[in-house]
C-alpha cells in the first residue's frame, strides 16, 4: 500500500477528527485520559481496510456478521497484520464455533443458550488447540436491551422469559469455565433519547458491577451517539461510517 494511497489518508483524517472528538467527550466528562476504547467496526467494507487502519495504530476491529467476519479475518492474518476483532452482532448459536475462532472479545450475549453453546466453542476450541496459554476464556460482554424489547437483541432487566432475563445471562457467562465475563454492551433504541438510554445503561452496569467486580467493561456508543455514551460511562465505543464512511 503506497503512502499515497487517497483511501488510507480519508481513513486517516476521518480517524483524527473522531480521537479528537473522544478525547473532548471524555475531557468533557472528567475521565481520565486513555480511558475510552475505540473498536472501529469494518462491516460491508474490505479487509485492506481494516489493515489501513491498523497501519494507522487502530487494534481493534469490530464485525456483526460472521458470513463476512470469519474470511477477513483470515484475509488480514494472511497478510501478516495482527488486530484483535470484536463480534457486535446478532449472534446465532450454530455460528459459535466459527466466532470463538478468530473473536478476542464478544459484545452480544444476551440470552442463557447463546452463553452455553459460546461456552461449549470456547471449550472445544481451547481443547482442539495445541498452543500452550495462560488463556483464561473468551472474553464476554452481555448485551443488554435498553427497550425490553428481547427481538431486537439484548436482554432484558427482570425479564418474564429466563433464558433472556439479564441477571440469568450475566450468571450463565460469569459461571462459564471458557468464557470470561468482562461488563455490558448496549446499542440505544433508534427513537430515544441517547443520554436518558445510556443513564440508564450506566445504572445496571453498576448494580451489575457489585455482584462482579470484573465487568469493567461498557460498550455503548456508535458514530452517531458516541459522545453520550462516553458522558454515561462507555469504555468502549464502536464507530464504523464515521470512519470509513456511510454504508450502502
Ligand atoms: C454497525 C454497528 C456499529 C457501528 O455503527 P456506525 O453507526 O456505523 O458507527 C456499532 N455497533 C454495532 C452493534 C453495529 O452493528
Amino acid at each position: 500500500m503506497s503512502a499515497d494511497d487517497p483511501r488510507r489518508a480519508e481513513i486517516a483524517a476521518n480517524l483524527a477528527d473522531l480521537r479528537k472528538r473522544i478525547d473532548a467527550a471524555g475531557h468533557a466528562a472528567g475521565r481520565e485520559p486513555g480511558e475510552v476504547g475505540l473498536v472501529v467496526v469494518t462491516k460491508t467494507y474490505p479487509a485492506a481496510d481494516v489493515v489501513r487502519l491498523a497501519s494507522l495504530g487502530v487494534t481493534d476491529i469490530g464485525e456483526n456478521r460472521d458470513q463476512e467476519a470469519a474470511p477477513k479475518a483470515a484475509e488480514v492474518a494472511q497478510s501478516g497484520v495482527a488486530v484483535r476483532w470484536h463480534f457486535v452482532g446478532q449472534l446465532q448459536r450454530n455460528k459459535c464455533r466459527s466466532v470463538v475462532r478468530y473473536a478476542e472479545l464478544v459484545h452480544s450475549v444476551d440470552s442463557v443458550r447463546l452463553a452455553q453453546a459460546l461456552a461449549d466453542a470456547a471449550r472445544r476450541r481451547s481443547q482442539e488447540s495445541t498452543e500452550v496459554t495462560d488463556h483464561p476464556g473468551l472474553g464476554v460482554l452481555v448485551q443488554v436491551s435498553l427497550d425490553r424489547d428481547p427481538s431486537r437483541g439484548g436482554a432484558v432487566l427482570a425479564a418474564s422469559d429466563p433464558d433472556v432475563d439479564l441477571d440469568r445471562v450475566v450468571a450463565a457467562v460469569a459461571g462459564a469455565d471458557c468464557l470470561r465475563l468482562r461488563g455490558l454492551m448496549a446499542v440505544a433504541p433508534l427513537d430515544a433519547d441517547p443520554d436518558r438510554a445510556f443513564g440508564e445503561l450506566a445504572g445496571i452496569a453498576e448494580r451489575v458491577r457489585r455482584q462482579h467486580p470484573q465487568a469493567t467493561v461498557l460498550s455503548a456508543g456508535m458514530s452517531g451517539d458516541f459522545e453520550p455514551a462516553i458522558r454515561h460511562g462507555a469504555t468502549l465505543v464502536r464507530v464504523g461510517s464515521a470512519v470509513l464512511g456511510p454504508r450502502r
